[in-house]
């Protein structure tokens, strides 16, 4: 059981996902989660969230329902120079970034074009996790992205939504058991997350957790549990 999901979607992420924070975080107390992380995508997502609803984050209540929230956001990778959807002022706003490569937002790239965008964007200091690396839509040289991570105070996710039959970027199987033999050679841990859009997944590990069992890795290297590492991790630029 983990106790932590640091990568979901309210309302405010627009396609279709109608909840509200309150029933994210009602869900997530269900599930029995310590701590929440809210990440809607960034404004260059079409009807995703707005530079005033990220800016308003910082005032909302950081604890719901017994649940600790953490307000961040899921930023669109939009080149190679590894821009992002949203300014500075405000990203150092929130508690943390992910940073994501999604296929309305970026245009497809050879996989070298692709590692420079990841390499690139870890320059950027609010950006603490990388999101669904595992798309084989956009391939990328995963030994060479965990190396740089390791050296940028960057993790990467095992992204349930992935792997999950529901799913909707293909087989990401092996993408992801090349992710953790990466993680595992330069030690750096990992966050499994649901990426739930709405209530329906949050907490909800069942995939991610067993291609880690599947993969071996050392449970003491999964950060979902260890929460007091996990927000010092995340909250430090
Ligand atoms: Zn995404
Ligand atoms: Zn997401």
């Amino acid at each position: 059981m983990y106790l932590s999901d640091m990568h979901t979607h309210s309302i405010a992420s627009g396609h279709g996902t109608v909840c509200t924070i309150s029933e994210m975080v009602k869900k997530a107390a269900q599930q029995k989660l310590k701590l929440l992380g809210i990440t809607d995508h960034g404004p260059a997502t079409m009807a995703a969230g707005t530079p005033s609803y990220f800016r308003n984050l910082s005032i909302c209540p950081r604890k719901r329902f017994g649940v600790e929230v953490l307000y961040g956001i899921e930023l669109n990778i939009l080149d190679t120079e590894g821009s992002v959807d949203l300014e500075e002022d405000l990203l150092s706003r929130l508690d943390y970034a992910i940073a994501s490569i999604h296929c309305y937002t970026y245009s497809r790239k050879s996989k070298e074009e692709n590692t420079r965008a990841y390499l690139n964007v870890m320059k950027n200091p609010h950006v603490k996790i990388l999101g669904h690396c595992d798309n084989p839509k956009f391939p990328a040289d995963y030994d060479t992205i965990v190396r740089h991570a390791k050296e940028n105070g960057v993790i990467l996710e095992i992204n349930e939504a992935s792997l999950a039959p529901y799913g909707y970027r293909g087989d990401t199987r092996a993408n992801s058991m090349e992710i953790l033999q990466c993680c595992r050679k330069y030690e750096l841990p990992i966050l499994l997350s649901s990426d739930s859009h709405g209530t329906k997944h949050i907490g909800d590990f069942t995939y991610s957790a067993d291609m880690v069992h599947q993969a071996m890795f050392p449970e003491s290297m999964i950060l979902n549990n260890q929460i007091p590492r996990l927000k010092v991790f995340l909250q430090t630029r």
